[in-house]
């Protein structure tokens, strides 16, 4: 029922220590309601590229997943502690599917954690589009409608990279946010999304519609501090400037660290990486018409 994510840029790389940072977050969204709790960061970058048994070579090693049923505090027995750029954590108030480590979110796209996804909302065609991924050979583990939406990222990656000629490697061509917007047009329900992913490891993509979702961006240095949204590409980036962001179901969650708070609309898709936040517009006529399997047209 509560979604977080923190991101930070800074010119030195520095990574900061994460998990307490998105506890925090997740103990601001505690009165939204919860019955487990998860969290998910980079591993360590230094590390070898992985590759999967699909073939695919993931550019930065399989971001780590932490989840457990219960109390948020119960992650905290885990005694993680990680320094990251990265994180996205969720509280969730289970609809489909009862409370357990395995359909705690972050959901994931399987091995490798290709694409992982913290949901707040319900995916109400979740079974359709369960049945054409399943006939595409994907295997389901929990019983969220969640899970549909990191398995359609990973979907429509592959397509779109096949596409390209990619394999997926290093030459990452396929925008994230054109990855997320294509999972909307899937998606019906209601839904705040953060995504992440291994193939784009400094960046986090955030859409919504009919759930709440607020971005936080603060400065540590002498900088700009406005965010322009305009019509189709909108926001101000901030390249090369100390910045932190965060993306919250709910301000608590950001005011914390910063007053500069944005209230995303729906249909809006927030895209975060090394020292920038944009914010496009999701239009379904622009995005590309790639998944339409004959099971899943409208
Ligand atoms: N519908 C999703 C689930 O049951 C998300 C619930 C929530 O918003 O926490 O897993």
């Amino acid at each position: 029922c509560g979604i977080f994510a923190y991101l930070n840029y800074n010119a030195t790389r520095e990574r900061r220590h994460i998990v307490e940072l998105l506890f925090n977050g997740l103990r601001r969204l505690e009165h939204r309601g919860y019955d487990s709790a998860g969290i998910s960061i980079d591993a360590d970058p230094c590390r070898a590229p992985v590759t999967v048994s699909s073939g695919a070579v993931l550019p930065s090693p399989p971001p780590l997943v932490f989840r457990q049923e219960g109390k948020i505090e119960n992650l905290l027995d885990l005694e993680l502690s990680f320094t990251s750029h990265a994180g996205i954590a969720h509280t969730r108030w289970a609809t489909h599917g009862e409370p357990s480590p395995i359909n705690s979110h972050p959901q994931t796209s399987g091995e490798g954690n290709e694409f992982l996804v913290v949901h707040n909302g319900i995916i109400t065609n979740y079974m359709e589009l369960k049945e054409t991924l399943l006939k595409y050979g994907f295997h389901f583990e929990s019983d969220t409608d969640t899970e549909v939406s990191p398995k359609l990222a990973k979907f429509v990656h592959d397509i779109l990279n096949e596409d390209l000629g990619s394999d997926g490697g290093d030459k990452q061509v396929v925008p994230f946010t054109q990855i997320v917007m294509d999972v909307m047009r899937q998606l019906e329900g209601a839904y705040a999304l953060i995504c992440k992913s291994p193939y784009y490891p400094n960046e986090l993509v955030a859409c919504k519609r009919g759930s709440p979702l607020l971005l936080g961006v603060k400065e540590t240095g002498d900088m700009r501090t406005d965010i322009n949204v305009e019509s189709d590409l909108s926001a101000e980036g901030h390249h090369g400037k100390p910045t932190e962001y965060y993306l919250a179901s709910d301000a608590n969650a950001i005011m914390e660290h910063t007053r500069r708070v944005l209230v995303i609309e729906d249909n809006e898709v927030v895209h975060m990486n090394d020292g920038a936040v944009h914010i496009f517009k999701f239009d379904s006529d622009k995005s590309r018409r790639l998944l339409r399997p004959a099971s899943v047209q409208r």
